[in-house]
């Protein structure tokens, strides 16, 4: 890793980081929060309003995380947390059928064209794991395609070259995925159709599906090529397989469709998570009747949950999609292009090397010169100078992924206050960032 000096210190967090790492490993409950990628003190955050955070030593930073995707209409919107209350006072859970769940899931069908039928689950993983064996249920085939870069939530059969966290820390895989679990993945470079073709022709009647980010965020932003979706969905239908868009992230996020919404492929299986729970733990998958249809209790495919469509999270996820209209989207994309464009202004006036890669309202910085398409080009980039710019745009107020591997993401409550905070601390963190050396390569 770059060394870089942090020109500010965080007593409180660094104690509560200090108890923490006693009593949890890391002292972090998800990886990419210990800030290992970047050194220095995470943050323990005390409280959100809007566009900003409020860490524990009283600092204010406008935030470009929103919780990793789930915060679109900033933090503690007030209609959210007005849903919330009134469901807490009704109780907490039941363990019983409820209507809040029949309105989230109307609500998720009536806006996804392709999902005639969802489950509610609580993560993201939850949903790509049910995903997958409802997919390999249906289709009675053991073998599922992923992408390099990829990232699915921590299933066993998908931690293979995985993104996020595990992009972040270049782990190839993780011990305690067995050769079993993960024989049955095939990884495939992303962007690369012929590689798809190959790996059907290679194992005919053997793929039960190919699952991929709708436009994957986790190796940094990188969207599909011009006709790759489409290609895999027609490659899928061609062999027997099931096409699973993975719309954890970009779901309710990019368009009122998701990435569906943007580029019109039909995925026969759709994974859902982050925005639609409203900051609380709700997830779904969902697609076709027919598939929908082997899942337990319809069907012979067993999943379930203890808190699935748990009452809180589902007001929660209500009150934040019934609020996400065409204005909301318009408002994300506009907020989104403006940081995009001063970003991308700092950098080049410092000349420093650099590729801003957006999908919709998601984007972010990859310091190279060439254009990223996969997971290789990703990891070309030269990551030591996104620790100087990430530092120097955290001493100033700005909080950003701690990882170049992160999308950054915006907010409905991203008002001009916010956006001048951001243009302000730009211009030095670009300097850092043109100043940063690779330490590691120097042998420092
Ligand atoms: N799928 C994608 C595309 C994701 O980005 C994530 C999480 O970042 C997941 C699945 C897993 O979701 P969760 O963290 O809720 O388990």
């Amino acid at each position: 890793m770059a060394c870089v000096s942090y020109p500010y210190d965080a007593p409180v967090s660094q104690s509560l980081y200090d108890r923490a790492a006693v009593v949890t490993p890391g002292g972090v409950n998800s990886p990419v929060r210990a800030f290992r990628a970047v050194g220095g003190t995470p943050r323990f955050m005390v409280s959100g309003t809007g566009p900003y955070l409020t860490d524990a030593d009283g600092r204010e930073y406008v935030d470009l995380v929103c919780s990793w995707g789930p915060m679109v209409l900033g933090h503690s919107h007030p209609a959210v947390v007005e849903a919330v209350r009134r469901a807490v006072a009704r109780g907490t859970s039941f363990g019983t059928p409820g209507e809040g769940e029949v309105e989230l899931a109307e609500e998720i069908v009536a806006r996804v064209a392709p999902v005639d039928q969802v489950r509610l689950v609580s993560s993201g993983t939850e949903a790509t794991m049910s995903a997958i064996r409802l997919a390999r249920g249906f289709t009675g085939r053991a073998k599922v395609v992923k992408f390099a870069g990829c990232y699915h939530g921590h299933v066993d059969a998908l931690l293979a070259a995985a993104g996020s966290g595990v992009a972040t820390f270049g782990l190839p895989d993780t011990p305690g995925v067995t050769g079993a679990q993960a024989g049955d993945t095939l990884v495939l470079p992303y962007n690369d159709l012929d590689a798809v073709a190959a790996a059907f022709a290679a194992h005919p009647g053997e793929i039960a599906c190919v699952i991929t980010e709708a436009s994957p965020g986790n190796m940094g932003v990188v969207p599909p090529r011009e006709g790759f979706n489409a290609g895999l969905k027609e490659l899928c239908a061609a062999n027997g397989a099931l096409y699973v868009s993975d719309e954890v992230m970009t779901g309710f996020r990019v368009s009122k469709a998701g990435w569906y919404g943007l580029d019109g492929v039909v995925p026969d299986l759709m994974t859902f998570g982050k925005v639609m729970g409203g900051g609380f733990p709700a997830a779904a998958f969902g697609g076709r009747a027919d598939v929908m249809a082997h899942l337990a209790p319809a069907g012979p495919v067993y999943q379930a949950g203890t808190l699935s469509g748990n009452p809180v999270a589902t007001a929660a996820g209500l009150a934040q999609l019934r609020l996400l209209d065409d204005a909301a989207y318009e408002r994300l994309d506009a907020v989104s292009a403006e940081i995009r464009s001063l970003v991308t202004e700092a950098l080049a006036e410092e000349g420093v090397a650099h590729r801003l890669q957006n999908a919709g309202n998601m984007f972010s910085v990859f310091f190279t010169d060439e254009d990223v398409r996969d997971y290789d080009t990703a990891r070309r980039q030269q990551s030591f100078r996104f620790t100087a710019f990430f530092h120097e745009m955290l001493s100033r107020g700005v909080y950003l992924p701690p990882s170049a591997f992160e999308s950054w993401f915006v907010s409905t409550a991203h008002d001009d206050r916010a956006v001048e905070r951001i243009a302000a601390a730009l211009p030095s963190a670009a300097r850092a960032a043109a100043r940063a050396a690779d330490t590691e390569k120097e042998g420092a």
